[in-house]
């Protein structure tokens, strides 16, 4: 329950750390691996979502309806973004592959506006 409560009061796409810090900061008895234990609980009944993102960290997500991702490539920030025409993109045939699609996102990949204004102030 705390876990849920820090995941969705971050909003931000947290990791499984940032959320232990959180947890940490109003109950200090609990620990990292009870934390990662709850995300991946969470994430498995579908309460949250995994947002991942190869070579880093696992991200969760408090928003489990079809939306999207900015994902920037200098700080790792997770925007969400809706679009009816990425929600209706054909999903492919990939039985053959022996994979069974659940759901997807899309991810843009980019420079969020944070660390493009920092680039350009010298
Ligand atoms: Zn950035
Ligand atoms: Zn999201």
């Amino acid at each position: 329950m705390v876990v849920l409560e820090a995941v969705l009061d971050l909003d931000d796409h947290p990791t499984a750390d940032r959320v232990h810090e959180v947890v940490a900061r109003r109950d200090s008895g609990v620990s990292r691996a009870t934390v990662y234990r709850a995300l991946e609980s969470l994430a498995r009944i579908g309460v949250i979502t995994k947002a991942c993102h190869p070579g880093k960290a696992v991200r969760y997500d408090s928003r489990t309806e079809i939306h999207h991702h900015l994902v920037c490539l200098r700080c790792d920030d997770v925007i969400d973004i809706s679009d009816g025409r990425l929600d209706a993109l054909p999903v492919p045939d990939t039985s053959r592959l022996g994979f069974e699609v659940s759901d997807f996102r899309v991810q843009l990949r980019g420079i969020c506006r944070r660390c493009r204004e920092l680039e350009e102030t010298p």
